[in-house]
């Protein structure tokens, strides 16, 4: 893919499917955004919501980081740019919904089980991936086979996805909005294979196909 790709996909766009969403956008820009929803997912390319959820402009507040972690609630004098998204979407856009959206094949959770070298150059990746560690050590304990490789991976990225959804109710304003049931949190996992989605059942605390209601 080139630069030039993208900007005759820019154009293909302006003529295609904006005019689409015309009406949506002279609104959207005259009163903001309000979408209900916080998708929180991996930056991985092959993971791409509006696409995989045939969303339009307006309708998903997206925040997409290394391995779709959440960072615990932690104010102090650091930059967090994660926690500054979930705030703003929490508190500002009052959000109803927030998909923690994991996915097959991740690369994060992959190298949860790798050395990744002391390269300066890969010291904010590193500290990043901390936030895995927690799901990488459950899944050692909840696989007896850990011969597969992949199976084991597989497992990470479901049970990270679970330990991440934790995470938000650590921020006090997710913790309160949820118990008085002003906001919901969700827990998906993307198949990149096939592109069908399974939720988090918290009741069973397993995984399933994602149906309508
Ligand atoms: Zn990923």
């Amino acid at each position: 893919m080139l630069i030039n790709d993208l900007i005759k996909g820019n154009k293909k766009f302006r003529e295609a499917r904006f005019p689409k969403y015309e009406g949506d956008i002279k609104e959207l820009v005259e009163k903001g955004q309000k979408p209900e929803i916080l998708f929180a997912g991996c930056s991985d390319s092959r993971v791409t919501p509006d696409s995989m959820l045939d969303t339009k402009p307006g309708d998903m507040f997206i925040l997409r980081n290394v391995g779709n972690f959440v960072p615990p609630y932690n104010p102090d004098d650091d930059y967090h740019g994660s926690s500054a998204a979930i705030e703003y979407a929490v508190s500002v856009l009052e959000v109803k919904h927030i998909i923690v959206c994991g996915h097959s094949h991740c690369g994060a959770c992959k190298s949860l089980y790798q050395n990744l070298n002391d390269s300066p150059n890969l010291i904010h990746v590193k500290k990043w991936l901390e936030l895995g560690k927690r799901a990488k050590e459950y899944t050692l304990l909840a696989i007896q086979d850990k011969s597969d490789k992949e199976k084991l991976y597989r497992a990470t990225e479901r049970i990270s996805i679970v330990h991440q959804m934790e995470n938000l109710l650590t921020f006090p304003e997710v913790e309160r909005k949820v118990k008085n049931g002003e906001l919901q949190i969700h827990g998906w996992y993307y198949r990149i294979e096939d592109g069908t989605i399974e939720y988090y059942d918290g009741e069973e605390c397993s995984f399933k196909p994602l149906k309508e209601n």
